[in-house]
């Protein structure tokens, strides 16, 4: 079972954003901004390269309601999915970080 995937089944613990019976969004243990949650899908997805568009659809308006709850739906964030080896995806299970909390710089993601 991948990293996440026991976040999900709550073998590893995590700081619980908010969460329904299909997504889950918490903090990132490593915070590269004053605010940085996690989002994924329950089920296991490798990456981006392998959503399909149902799950796409539906993880949009949890995400904006991740943005609101954390307080940062006004001031603006960043979203961000990295894919692949290139891309510097360590877990393989998709995510998506919600950057925000302060003006981002153009490399505050940088690793
Ligand atoms: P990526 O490089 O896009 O695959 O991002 C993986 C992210 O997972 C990194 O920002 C890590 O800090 C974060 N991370 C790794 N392990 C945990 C964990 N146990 N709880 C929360 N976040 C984690």
């Amino acid at each position: 079972m991948c990293l996440f995937c026991k976040i999900v089944s709550k073998e590893i613990p995590s700081k619980v954003v908010f969460e329904n019976d299909d997504f889950l969004a918490f903090h990132d243990i490593y915070p590269k901004a004053p605010v940085h949650i996690l989002i994924i899908p329950k089920k296991h997805i490798v990456s981006f390269d392998d959503v399909d568009s149902q799950t796409m659809a539906n993880i949009t308006p949890f995400i904006q309601e991740v943005a609101l709850k954390a307080g940062i739906k006004e001031s603006g964030y960043r979203l961000i999915t990295n894919i692949g080896s290139d891309g510097l995806q360590e877990v393989k299970h998709l995510h998506f970080h919600l950057l925000g909390g302060a003006k981002l710089g153009g490399n505050s993601f940088g690793k």
